[in-house]
């Protein structure tokens, strides 16, 4: 049905609103009919029920729906306090609905005595205002119906109604709205919920034949599943709330199902084409790091060394999750297991989300490799053409052993000579797609050990690994004291501040962290800047460095490196130093705006101290009148040093989708629907019959198949990069 991919320009609501529909586009990516009909609303409103004006008080209702007419319409004052004031009359009464700073189409698009359902929020005033004392209100009455003035309820108006014409095809749509998200940029451009929810009703509106099914039958009967059109047209308009459980069902379901249906078709492909490396031999490398570490090994870190070991050498290609609390020494577990790859010569390659942590490993590596005969190097995207021009014919000839980098790793034009193993250092999003991408690298995949300081919920590490196994480091290095963490309120700064001078004076550093948040970048890097203003005028004695991320990569390695070397004692950042960053002497973590961060940023942020032996603090300052959400956050992270706990309370803590434009980090956020978290009876549903169907017919060859294969091909274009995205 070639419908549903006509564009939303082509819709009728959108004519005049050119502007907005580009900002939508941008922030979305959804240009087709389909596009908005996936869409979904991340609430719902209840608009069962019509109230009659005359027969209710209206006030002290929170939001009221009616159905009647606009009689009137009349501008009110002059510039800035221009407003459009309408009588609303449904026969058993009237009131005023009134727009501030009015667009001159809206007395043109509501046309007068038109029948209208209107939404909205009752305010006890405006009424009174405009009609009473119209004398110190200049006003200019566009046009009038002859109406009952005795019917006006004063003391009672509206601002900003939803209006939709009631029209056959909308009265049919009682029951339950769907409220739909929007982010900063769209209501920039005054574009409203309300502007989706009217693209949506035309599009469903034209759709007069039912959508076309994506489910194969045995599947929909098997599992008494609703048909995609009856669960597109309930989940935006569900006539009651079982329909609408029905609705959410099937679309998780079909959801997760393709997901599962993608991954472990990759699985199944490389279990039957592939065969592991095998690292037979420990060998001088793997020894000489050992020999030369000033400490022992913990228990924990020794048994999962021998996991590893273990599973790369029987022939068949490891996928390992390494899961440990921040500070429990991953990265040497790393080191030695790329040790291991080297001693039977293969290559290494260690990929990490910032290059800040890129640097920061190349560094501690290369540092404690110094006397080995192993060749390190760094490759990150900014890596210098030159440099990388010298680089990469010794990482395909295999002179270079151990490649240390971010995502420029995978890119093309990366060609190693035998890759071993690959460890991927706290990166939940290096999904499936992403190894396999690492696979094209090689004649065979090599070994991959992902590295996470997050507990993966099992929903999710099913997902995004398919059959991974599990290693946990449940020990942190002996002598190491638990972070005590405070909330403080703005107005202490001072004293904060006298503190922070205190502890430099015994020769500790200081980080002090702001939030960067994409949206309000532009803000946030002025009071990121204002921040180390503020810093070095209170620490004149002392040296202050910054890091952000839109520094140059020299600047940043050298802002770095000072407080690294100790030259700096106070490190001033954003969260580009969340993760990994490893310096043993800092021990107090400052967290500025701390209501802005998610419970996971905070703990790892906070993982950044208390990494030597000395007592630490992290003191998390934000300004009065936190929102509920904030304050639990907060007393969850001075309550708990336990990533395992704090894991938990911030997936319970985590809202909708990708409300107001602050992106969610978790998986979820690729997903439309269901969510990992909540959802994972559907997920095992969904997954076992997946698994079933490809047991039996591994390519979707035979006949019954046919649709299925379609429907993959179709969800992996439409899906693929987006749900293993490499950004
Ligand atoms: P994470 O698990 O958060 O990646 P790191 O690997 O950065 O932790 O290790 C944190 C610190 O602990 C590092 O400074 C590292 O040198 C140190 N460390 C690691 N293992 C041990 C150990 N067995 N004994 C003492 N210190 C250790
Ligand atoms: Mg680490």
């Amino acid at each position: 049905m070639d419908i549903i991919n006509k564009s939303i320009t082509q819709l009728l609501c959108v004519k005049r609103n050119h502007n907005k529909i580009e900002v939508f586009k941008e922030e979305t990516n959804i240009s087709s009919w389909k596009g908005m009909l996936y869409y979904f609303p991340y609430k719902y409103t209840d608009r069962s029920k019509i109230y009659k004006i005359g027969e209710a008080n209206l006030n002290g209702l929170p939001y009221i729906q009616l159905k009647g007419r606009i009689v009137q319409y009349k501008y009110i004052g002059e510039g800035e306090s221009r407003k459009l004031s309408a009588i609303f009359d449904d026969g058993t009464g009237a009131i005023e609905l009134i727009w501030f700073r009015p667009s001159k189409w809206i007395s043109k698009i509501y046309k007068l005595g038109r029948e209208y359902i209107l939404f909205g929020k009752p305010n006890p005033y405006g009424a009174s205002l405009s009609f009473m004392s119209s004398s110190t209100y200049k006003y200019y009455t566009s046009s009038i119906l002859p109406y009952d003035s005795n019917r006006l309820q004063l003391g009672v108006s509206i601002a900003h109604p939803e209006l939709e014409e009631a029209t056959e095809f909308y009265e049919g749509l009682v029951g339950m709205h769907g409220e739909y998200s929007t982010t900063e940029k769209m209501k920039k451009v005054s574009l409203y919920p309300q502007f989706i929810k009217k693209m949506i009703i035309e599009i469903l509106e034209n759709i007069k034949d039912p959508l076309p099914e994506t489910l194969p039958k045995e599947i929909i009967d098997n599992n008494q599943l609703m048909s995609l059109d009856e669960a597109i047209r309930n989940i935006h308009f569900p006539k009651s709330n079982d329909l609408l459980q029905q609705a959410q069902y099937r679309l998780k379901f079909e959801e997760l199902f393709y997901l599962q249906l993608s991954i472990l078709s990759i699985a199944k492909h490389r279990e039957k084409h592939i065969d592991g490396f095998r690292f037979k031999k420990i060998g001088e490398n793997f020894y000489f790091l050992k020999n030369n570490l000033h400490f022992e090994l913990t228990t924990a870190q020794q048994r999962v060394v021998n996991e590893i070991w273990k599973d790369m050498n029987t022939g068949k290609q490891m996928n390992r999750l390494l899961q440990g609390d921040v500070g429990s020494g991953k990265t040497l577990i790393a080191l030695l297991s790329i040790l291991l790859a080297t001693d039977n010569g293969f290559q290494g390659a260690i990929m990490v989300p910032t290059e800040v942590l890129a640097i920061q490993h190349y560094e501690t590596i290369s540092q404690m490799l110094n006397g080995s005969a192993v060749k390190v190097a760094l490759l990150t995207g900014s890596t210098k053409n030159k440099l990388r021009g010298e680089m990469l014919p010794k990482v395909k000839s295999g002179e270079i052993q151990i490649l240390i980098g971010t995502h420029a790793l995978i890119e093309e034009g990366v060609e190693f000579n035998n890759l071993g193993l690959v460890i991927v250092d706290e990166q939940h999003r290096f999904g499936v797609i992403q190894r396999a991408k690492l696979w094209s690298k090689n004649s065979n995949p090599p070994h991959v050990l992902v590295m996470t300081a997050t507990p993966i919920p099992r929903t999710l590490a099913m997902t995004i690994y398919g059959d991974l196994d599990v290693s946990i480091i449940d020990e942190l290095p002996p002598g190491r004291k638990p972070v005590d963490t405070y909330h403080k309120y703005d107005e202490k700064r001072d004293k904060i501040y006298e503190y922070v001078q205190k502890e430099i004076e015994t020769g500790k550093q200081i980080y002090i962290v702001y939030p960067l948040i994409e949206e309000n970048e532009k803000i946030d890097l002025t009071n990121l800047q204002e921040g180390f203003q503020t810093v070095k005028e209170r620490f004149p004695q002392h040296n202050v460095s910054m890091v952000h991320g839109q520094m140059n990569p020299e600047e940043k390695k050298q802002e770095m490196q000072k407080f690294l070397s100790g030259e700096a004692q106070i490190m001033v950042a954003t969260t580009v130093i969340e993760v990994g960053i490893d310096v043993k002497n800092a021990s107090v973590m400052i967290i500025e705006n701390a209501e802005r961060f998610g419970l996971s940023q905070l703990h790892q942020l906070r993982g950044r101290v208390g990494r030597g032996t000395t007592k630490s603090v992290c003191i998390l300052i934000t300004p009065q009148g936190l929102s509920e959400d904030a304050q639990k956050r907060i007393t969850i992270m001075t309550k708990t040093n336990d990533g395992f706990t704090i894991a938990e309370e911030d997936l319970k803590l985590r809202g909708p989708g990708n409300l107001n434009g602050i992106k969610q980090s978790g998986f979820d956020s690729n997903l439309k629907i269901a969510r990992l978290s909540q959802d994972g009876d559907i997920l095992d549903s969904a997954r076992n019959i997946a698994r079933r169907i490809l047991d039996d017919d591994p390519n979707l060859e035979k006949r019954q198949n046919i649709m299925l294969k379609e429907q993959l091909h179709k969800w992996n274009m439409e899906n693929q990069t987006e749900w293993f995205g490499i950004s």
